[in-house]
C-alpha cells in the first residue's frame, strides 16, 4: 500500500510563536529540482520515492516504489557508493539516467540509504575551477582584519557564485544575529548592519546548518513534492531529512523569504569551537541553482572563512587581554606611590573604567564613593551594592540583565542594565562596579525601520515585524561582559585585596608592639605603685610617732609641716590604691555568673554612707541582677555610686537614684554639680580631673569604669548639665539577649 499523505506530526499551522517547535527535519517533502528515492539497507528494495521521479527517470513513483534499486540504478554505481560508505558517511557519484547527467548524493538514514539525484546542467573547467578556488583563499587569508576580511569573503563568494545578495551574518550570546558584511547588486538596498532576533533563525534550524554546512532554496516559489511511502506506518516511522540535500523547506522560511521578494538562497554554516559563529547568507531575487560541486567548494570557503575567524578573535582577545594587563599594572602602580586606593584607580593617567568595556565604573571603599563616567546617582549605586550583597555570598556579581535581579534599577536602566561588582569587604559597602549601558541605545539599525518596503499585509512574519520583536526582547538588556573582561576586573580585585591585607598586616605588626609596650608599662606601674606602699607605711608611721609623741616641742612649722605629710601620704595611698585597681584589672582573667546589684550597692554603702552622711541614696528595689565578673563589677559600681555622692555631698538635700532601663542599661543619678558636656569624653581618661582640691580623688575612678564595661564588651556614657547634676548609663554586652 502506497502512502502519500503528509506527516501528521507536522503541524498545519505555524507561526512566529510556535516556528522554534516546528520539526523542518521531518518536513516529508523535498525541493522540486531534485528526485529522492531511499532504499532498506537489509534487501535494498525501495522504500520511499518523491512524486517527481519522471523528472529524472522514465518511471512512475508507484512503479519505482517496491522495485530493487537495481533496478533504478546499475549495479556497478551502487557499489561504488557502498564502498564509499565503507570510509564516511556521505557518498557521492556521477552516472548518466535516462540520459541525462546525473549527481547522486547518498547518506544513510536509520534502516535506509537515502539516494538524492540531481541533473548536472553546469560543465565546469575542473582546474580553471581549482585555481580559482585557492586564489580565493589565499586572497581571505591575506587579511589581518576581521571586518575586511569578511567583506572580502563577501566579495569573492559574490563574484564566485554569482548570487545578487552576500551577507555575513554573526549571532551573539542569545542567537539574535546582526549583519556584519554583505555585498549586493547596486540597485538593491543595503541591509548592512541589520539586527535579526533568534527567532528567525530558530534553534533546530541552526542544528541542521551544524550538521549540513551548506544548503541552497532552488526556487522559493516552487511547489515542494511529497515523498512517497511504501510502509503503512509511514506517519512514525518519518524519513529524517536532517542531512538531506534536497529538504523542502519549511512554510513559515519560505513565507518569510517572499515578504522580501527572494527567489533564491544558498546559506553555508560558519562554525567553530563546534558551535555556530554565523552564516554566509547569499540571497538571489529570480530562481537560481548551484550544483553539488559548487557547494562543496562554498563548504570548503565557508571553513577557510571560519579557522581565519577563529584566527583574528584569538589575535583579538590577546590584544584585549595585554591591554587589561598592562592597565591593571599601572593602576597597582599608581595605588602603591599614591598610597590610596581610591585615588589611584580613580584619580591619575590611568582609571579603572579603561579596565572593561564599559561605559561607566565606581570605587567604594570606606565610605567614600568615586563613579567615573555613565553612572547612576550614589545613592542609587549605594542601594544597588546592598541589593546585590543579598544576592549573592560570592564576591562576583556580573549580570546584562540588572532589571531581572533587581526591577529598582528600571530608572536608570539606560546607563546601567549590565553590572559587574566585586565586592572589597564582607561585611562593608566596599567595591568595585562597572557598567555596560542597555543595548537599544546602542543599537544602529540600517535605515529607518518604519520606511522598509517588505511590510506584508497581515503582518504576520516579516523583517520590520522582527526587528519589533527584537526590539523589546532587548528593553533593560546590555551587551554581555566578555571572560577576558571578567578576568581582568577579578585579577585587578586580587590585588586590592593584597594591598589591603598588606596595609592590614602593617597595622597589626604596629598595634601588637603597642600592646607589648603598653602591658610592660601597666606591669612597670604595678609594681613601682606595690613598692611605693611600704616606703610611705614608714612615713605615714613616722610622721605619727612625732605628732603624738613631739608635737608639743614642736614650733609651728614644724607642727604643719608634719600635718602636711600626713595628709599626702593620705593622697598617696589612694592614688596607689586606684594605680593597683586600674593596673590589676588588666591582668585578671574574667570569671561571669549572675548576681544580684542590689546586693553589692548595700555592700558598698556600708562603708560609702558614713563618708556621705548627708546624701540620700536611693537605689530602685527592683534592680535586675546583672551577669558578668562580680570582683570587677563592684568597682564600676563603687566609682559612680561614690562620684555621684562626692559631687552632690555639698547640696541642700543631695539624691541619688540607682535604676534600670531598657534591657539592663543601668544608670546611677545624682543632683549634684554636674559638669560641661563638651568635656564628656575626656573625664574616662586616666587623671583627668573636672574639679580641684575641694573634691577629694585621684582622676582614676572613670577609668576603671570605662575599663570594667570594655571588659564586658560594653558601653559606658553620660548625660550631665553644670549645677544640675549627672546621669552615668552603662550596658553591658554579656547582658545583651
Ligand atoms: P575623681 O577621682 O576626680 O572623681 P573620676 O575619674 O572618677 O576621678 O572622675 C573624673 C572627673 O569627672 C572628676 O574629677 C569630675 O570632674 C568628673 N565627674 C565624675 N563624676 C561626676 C559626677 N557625678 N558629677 C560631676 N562631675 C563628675
Amino acid at each position: 500500500m502506497i502512502n502519500n499523505s503528509p506527516s501528521k506530526l507536522y503541524p498545519t499551522s505555524l507561526d512566529l510563536t510556535n516556528c522554534d517547535k516546528e520539526p523542518i527535519h521531518i518536513i516529508g517533502k523535498i525541493q522540486n529540482h531534485g528526485v529522492l528515492i531511499a532504499c532498506r539497507i537489509d534487501d535494498k528494495v525501495v522504500s520511499r520515492v518523491s512524486e517527481n521521479s519522471l523528472f529524472i527517470f522514465d518511471k512512475s513513483p508507484e512503479k519505482i516504489l517496491e522495485s530493487n534499486i537495481n533496478q533504478v540504478i546499475t549495479e556497478d554505481v551502487l557499489t561504488d557508493i557502498l564502498v564509499q560508505f565503507q570510509k564516511k558517511t556521505t557518498a557521492y557519484k556521477e552516472a548518466v539516467i535516462n540520459n541525462k547527467n546525473v549527481t547522486i548524493i547518498a547518506h544513510q538514514s536509520n534502516q535506509e540509504y537515502i539516494l538524492e539525484f540531481e541533473i548536472n546542467t553546469i560543465t565546469l573547467d575542473p582546474l580553471a575551477y581549482q585555481i580559482r578556488l585557492s586564489e580565493i583563499v589565499s586572497e581571505i587569508n591575506s587579511i589581518s582584519n576581521l571586518e575586511e576580511r569578511c567583506d572580502q569573503a563577501a566579495l569573492l563568494i559574490k563574484e564566485y557564485f554569482e548570487y545578487d545578495r552576500v551577507m555575513i551574518y554573526q549571532f551573539d550570546d542569545k542567537w539574535n544575529g546582526s549583519i556584519i558584511a554583505e555585498q549586493r547588486e547596486q540597485h538593491l538596498e543595503s541591509w548592512l548592519g541589520l539586527q535579526y532576533p533568534a527567532s528567525d533563525i530558530p534553534q533546530q534550524a541552526r542544528k541542521l546548518f551544524l550538521k549540513q554546512g551548506v544548503r541552497i532554496i532552488n526556487d522559493v516559489s516552487s511547489k515542494p513534492e511529497n515523498i512517497l511511502s511504501l510502509q503503512k506506518d509511514a506517519d512514525t516511522n518519518l524519513l529524517d531529512l536532517s542531512k538531506s540535500e534536497l529538504r523542502a523547506v519549511s512554510p513559515i522560511h519560505i513565507e518569510y523569504l517572499s515578504n522580501m521578494n527572494v527567489g533564491a538562497t544558498l546559506t553555508a554554516a560558519i562554525v567553530y569551537n563546534d558551535t555556530l559563529w554565523g552564516l554566509i547568507a547569499c540571497h538571489h531575487y529570480s530562481p537560481k541553482y548551484i550544483n553539488y560541486y559548487q557547494r562543496l567548494s562554498c563548504k570548503f570557503l565557508t571553513q577557510i572563512l571560519a579557522t581565519s575567524i577563529q584566527l583574528s578573535n584569538t589575535d583579538t582577545i590577546l590584544e584585549k587581554v595585554q591591554k587589561s594587563s598592562f592597565i591593571r599594572n599601572k593602576l597597582i602602580d599608581q595605588i602603591n606611590v599614591k598610597k590610596n586606593i581610591i585615588e589611584g584607580l580613580s584619580n591619575y593617567d590611568y582609571k579603572i573604567n579603561d579596565l572593561v568595556d564599559a561605559t561607566g565604573a565606581v570605587v567604594s571603599i570606606d565610605n567614600e564613593m568615586v563613579t567615573m563616567g555613565n553612572c547612576p546617582s550614589k545613592e542609587n549605586i549605594l542601594n544597588l551594592i546592598r541589593h546585590i550583597r543579598k544576592l549573592t555570598n560570592d564576591d562576583l556579581y556580573h549580570t546584562t540583565n540588572l532589571v531581572n535581579d533587581y526591577p529598582g534599577s528600571a530608572a536608570y536602566k539606560d546607563i546601567a542594565s549590565g553590572v559587574l561588582c566585586l565586592f572589597i569587604s564582607k561585611t562593608k559597602d566596599d567595591a568595585l562596579l562597572w557598567f555596560k549601558p542597555e543595548i537599544i541605545q546602542t543599537v544602529h539599525w540600517a535605515g529607518n525601520p518604519d520606511k522598509r518596503t517588505f511590510v506584508d499585509e497581515n503582518q504576520r512574519i516579516s523583517p520590520r515585524k522582527s526587528f519589533e520583536k527584537w526590539t523589546t526582547q532587548q528593553i533593560g538588556t546590555s551587551k554581555i561582559w566578555r571572560d577576558h573582561e571578567i578576568s581582568a576586573a577579578v585579577e585587578l580585585h586580587k590585588n586590592i585585596l593584597n594591598i589591603i591585607i598588606e596595609k592590614y598586616e602593617e597595622v597589626k605588626n604596629l598595634n601588637d608592639k603597642l600592646k607589648i609596650a603598653y602591658d610592660e608599662l601597666e606591669s612597670f606601674s604595678y609594681s613601682v605603685s606595690h613598692d611605693l606602699r611600704a616606703p610611705l607605711r614608714g612615713i605615714d608611721g613616722f610622721a605619727h610617732i612625732i605628732k603624738e609623741e613631739y608635737y608639743e616641742s614642736l614650733d609651728d612649722f614644724a607642727k604643719s609641716s608634719i600635718q602636711t605629710i600626713i595628709s599626702s601620704v593620705d593622697k598617696m595611698n589612694l592614688l596607689i590604691d586606684d594605680i593597683l585597681e586600674y593596673s590589676g584589672l588588666g591582668r585578671k582573667p574574667m570569671q561571669s555568673r549572675t548576681f544580684s546589684m542590689i546586693k553589692v550597692i548595700e555592700e558598698l554603702l556600708v562603708t560609702l554612707q558614713p563618708i556621705y552622711p548627708k546624701v540620700k541614696v536611693e537605689p530602685n528595689t527592683e534592680l535586675p541582677d546583672i551577669y558578668g565578673d562580680r570582683s570587677i563589677i563592684i568597682l564600676l559600681i563603687k566609682n559612680l555610686l561614690e562620684n555621684a555622692m562626692k559631687y552632690s555631698s555639698k547640696e541642700m538635700a543631695p539624691l541619688v537614684e540607682i535604676g534600670c532601663k531598657d534591657n539592663h542599661t543601668y544608670f546611677v543619678k545624682d543632683n549634684g554639680i554636674g559638669f560641661d558636656m563638651k568635656h564628656q569624653g575626656k573625664i574616662f581618661g586616666v587623671f583627668n580631673r573636672l574639679v580641684n582640691q575641694e573634691y577629694k580623688g585621684s582622676g582614676i575612678g572613670l577609668a576603671i569604669a570605662k575599663r570594667v564595661v570594655e571588659k564586658h564588651k560594653g558601653k559606658i556614657w553620660v548625660e550631665s548639665k553644670i549645677g544640675e547634676g549627672s546621669i552615668f548609663y552603662f550596658k553591658l554586652a554579656t547582658n545583651e539577649n
